[in-house]
Formats: C-alpha cells, sequence, structure tokens
C-alpha cells in the first residue's frame, strides 16, 4: 500500500477534538507524512465576507471573536507542530470547505471526528458524512463517544 503523503485534520473545538488531533499526528508521523489543519469558521458573523475566504493568520484584525478563534487555532498548531503555512482558517460551510482544501492541497488523507449518529440527526447528516461522501480522497472519521 502507498503511504499517505499529506494528511488534513479537521479541527472543531468539541471536548474530544483534541483526541482527534492526537490521532492525525501519530498518523501523519507513522507514515512520515505532511500535517496540515483546517477550522472552517461558521459560529461567528463575519460580514462583507464572502463564503470560502482564507483568514489570514499573521494579521490581527479588530474582531476580538476572530482573534480568539485565531488565538485558539494557532495553539492548537503549535501543539501539533504544524508548519504555519500549513495552517488553514476559512469562513464558510465547514463540509464544502474541508474537500475544497483538500483538493487544492493535494491531500490525500482527510481525519475527522465522527459521532454515531441515528434517527432525525443521521437524516439531517454531519459534517463527517458529507465529507466521507464527497471526499475523492481517503477519509479517516475518528468515533467519539456520545453521551
Ligand atoms: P460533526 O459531524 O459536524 O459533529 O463534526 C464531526 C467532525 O467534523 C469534527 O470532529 C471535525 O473533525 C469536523 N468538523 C466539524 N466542524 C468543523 C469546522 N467548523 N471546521 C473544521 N472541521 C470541522
Amino acid at each position: 500500500m502507498k503511504a499517505y503523503e499529506h494528511v488534513l485534520l479537521a479541527v472543531d473545538y468539541s471536548e474530544q477534538g483534541l483526541y482527534v488531533a492526537e490521532k492525525a499526528r501519530s498518523l501523519a508521523y507513522r507514515y512520515q507524512a505532511k500535517l496540515s489543519m483546517i477550522h472552517v469558521l461558521d459560529n461567528i458573523p463575519m460580514p462583507d465576507t464572502s463564503y470560502g475566504t482564507v483568514i489570514p493568520l499573521d494579521q490581527d484584525s479588530s474582531d476580538g471573536l476572530l482573534e480568539e478563534e485565531k488565538a485558539k487555532f494557532m495553539q492548537l498548531g503549535d501543539q501539533l507542530k504544524v508548519d504555519k503555512a500549513n495552517r488553514w482558517m476559512l469562513w464558510g460551510i465547514p463540509k464544502q470547505e474541508i474537500i475544497h482544501i483538500a483538493e487544492q492541497e493535494q491531500v490525500d488523507l482527510i481525519v475527522v471526528g465522527s459521532h454515531g449518529r441515528h434517527g432525525l440527526a443521521l437524516l439531517l447528516g454531519s459534517t463527517a458524512n458529507s465529507v466521507l461522501h464527497y471526499a475523492k480522497c481517503d477519509v479517516m472519521a475518528i468515533r467519539l463517544q456520545d453521551d
């Protein structure tokens, strides 16, 4: 089997996010692959910003919420030793932007967390399900424990 060369970790800040991040890091290490990470901002308002906009991480803004998000993301990036050039923060719809960056950056493995959903929640779908269905590369879904 060909070794993975570029692993993309999709980061949310759920309780088990760090667990998913550690899995991605150890996979990248095992394959000696490049590790990138992405967080898509869908929880803070960004007027006059179109979906898919890449947020520059090396420039300060006057938006306090955005600065908080950037600081959390950079802290995790430092912890995982992800090169600064491989950290992606965008404004948009998570499933779309994860797939877009994976294709643009020629990622061959996307790592996401996955909840054991059923009933209506399953019908409504999730980021993990959408990435799994639409990504052109392999996707590793890390099973998360539900309460
Ligand atoms: P969900 O199915 O939406 O609960 O999310 C499951 C997984 O999708 C998370 O563990 C992350 O890997 C990824 N994910 C969810 N939201 C985001 C986001 N805003 N940015 C990047 N990845 C995300």
